[in-house]
């Protein structure tokens, strides 16, 4: 199936709030993304929109939904 060019931890990644998208440098110059809710969906393979190289995200999602909720109640459940 899928071959990883890599696994990465979600800490290692870039985060753009305003995008809510998770990124991470591709060999090839651009980046790996993976969408906030994608992960929240079980989603863990991030891909470079510029080739064809995937990774895979090592992250816990209990411990990532978890932490999603805190921030969601701390700006008034918004
Ligand atoms: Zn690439």
């Amino acid at each position: 199936m899928s071959v990883f060019h890599d696994e990465i931890e979600i800490e290692d990644f870039e985060y753009d709030e305003e995008d809510e998208i998770y990124y991470y440098p591709c060999p090839c110059g651009d980046r790996f993304q993976i969408s906030k809710d994608e992960l929240l969906a079980g989603e863990e393979v991030a891909t470079c929109p510029s080739c064809s190289l995937i990774v895979k995200v090592i992250y816990d999602l209990d411990t990532f939904v978890k932490e999603e909720t805190e921030v969601k109640k701390a700006f008034g459940g918004l």
